[in-house]
């Protein structure tokens, strides 16, 4: 039990763990999982007790983007029948939102495809915040609109965004393999723009691409060393109609794994579970959250999620309760840091579904193994056990909500 005990001191004294430590977690055996699982949430209730926040995405322009990102429903040459549509205008968007917020959603999401915004889809963007504040101040928006330019930050903060969202997705290293009209320095760049402007940042991943468990690590440290306040954790939708259609790579088991590592690594970071939690985790779900403090309400830009009253439901029978608006999210350190615009990463008191939105080296007795070995020892196996049979039956292509006469799921 070494290794859980020492990333549970580590997770309440806010202490990274090494890279070992953390490919040790994505290396444990199922035996171990309720182990990884209770370890991951002593550290969750410690920074965020059990709340669970509540996010509503909208999407505001469907499709049609010119990039080419292989995981994305969106993407350049998508066969996927996905819904697709232009700019909604403002009140459209605020009140798809409203749907949101009344089923207890605390942050609107609002996401457009595409490579990155014109200065007037930040004006669009701009008049769309502002009719969703007008009817409801509390609420935190978050824009996701793709590579920034210079100065569109600092115009979106001012119209009264709260948070800007652009996902690293997967390591440095394989970003090449999933994308090739832009980079990972691009994307990097987007987050530091977010950031210097004030906008919180929120910047995830996407797990089931077929990367390994070293490129999983690396885009989590990454994401902590830029200073990401809220980190999604997306589980791969393969779409039929894009080239990771065929990439069914996890189990609800891996699924949970990947949380808590990803928990320990960012341990007063919100964890987001976010595009995938239905299709992968399944009837885990309720086992994420003992992990991840924060979920999206309903569904999501280009596919159904279960009902909102199921996501409802399933909080309170966890034995969670909703953030409620004014509750705040991040642990007091983090939240002075963050309105005191000091995003550093790292283990000091300031520290750290796409373009928006799962055996250790152990005995039969179920000890763990020392970090390094179990990494070198599994990993064979555990690529064995996260295959994952192909459950095209679960993945829904979005029919209602925002773009459709249909009211959105909330
Ligand atoms: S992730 Fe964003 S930029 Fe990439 S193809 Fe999808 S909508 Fe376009």
């Amino acid at each position: 039990m070494d290794l859980l005990d020492t990333l549970t001191a580590k997770g309440l004294r806010r202490e990274l763990p090494t890279r070992e430590e953390a490919l040790a977690v994505l290396a444990t055996t199922d035996d171990e999982l309720l182990d990884v699982v209770a370890a991951a949430g002593k550290v969750r209730r410690q920074w965020f007790g059990r709340r669970v926040k509540l996010n509503y995405l909208v999407n505001l322009k469907s499709g049609l983007c010119p990039e080419d990102c292989s995981y994305c429903s969106q993407r350049l040459g998508s066969k996927a029948e996905i819904l697709k549509y232009t700019w909604l205008k403002p009140e459209q968007a605020a009140e798809a939102a409203a749907a949101g917020l009344a089923g207890g959603a605390k942050r609107v999401c609002l996401v457009a495809s595409g490579r990155g915004p014109t200065d007037r889809d930040i004006d669009r963007v701009a008049d769309t915040i502002a009719a969703i504040k007008d009817a409801n101040e509390q609420v935190e928006v978050c824009a996701c609109l793709g590579l920034l330019s210079d100065n569109q930050a600092e115009r979106l903060k001012a119209a009264g965004a709260d948070a800007y969202n652009h996902n690293l997705n997967t390591s440095e290293a394989t970003y090449g393999d999933i994308t090739t009209t832009h980079t990972y320095a691009d994307r990097v760049d987007t987050v530091q723009k977010a950031h210097g402007a004030g906008l919180s940042a929120c910047s995830g991943l996407i797990a089931g691409m077929g990367e390994s468990d070293e490129d999983l690590v690396d885009v989590v440290f990454a994401l902590r060393d830029l200073g990401s306040d809220s980190v999604p954790v997306n589980f791969l939708i393969p779409f039929e109609g894009t080239p990771l259609a065929q990439e069914w790579n996890l189990s609800p088991q891996r699924c949970l794994r990947i949380l808590a590592m990803v928990r320990f690594v960012c341990p007063d970071i919100e964890v987001r579970i976010a595009g995938g939690r239905e299709v992968h985790l399944r009837s885990l779900q309720p086992l994420g959250l003992e992990i991840a403090n924060s979920i999206f309400l309903g569904d999501y830009l280009t596919s159904e999620g279960q009902a909102g009253q199921a996501d409802l439901d399933m909080i309170k029978d966890a034995g969670f309760t909703v953030e409620g608006a004014d509750e705040r999210t991040l642990p007091r350190h983090r939240a002075d840091a963050v309105a005191g615009g000091c995003g550093g990463a790292s283990a000091s008191p300031c520290g750290t579904e796409a373009h928006a939105c799962g055996t250790g080296g152990c005995g039969p007795c179920g000890g763990h193994a020392e970090p390094a070995e179990a990494a070198a020892e599994v990993k064979d196996l555990i690529e064995a056990e996260s295959s994952d049979e192909a459950r095209t039956d679960l993945v829904r292509v979005r029919r209602r909500g925002a773009g459709t006469e249909l009211a959105p799921n909330a």
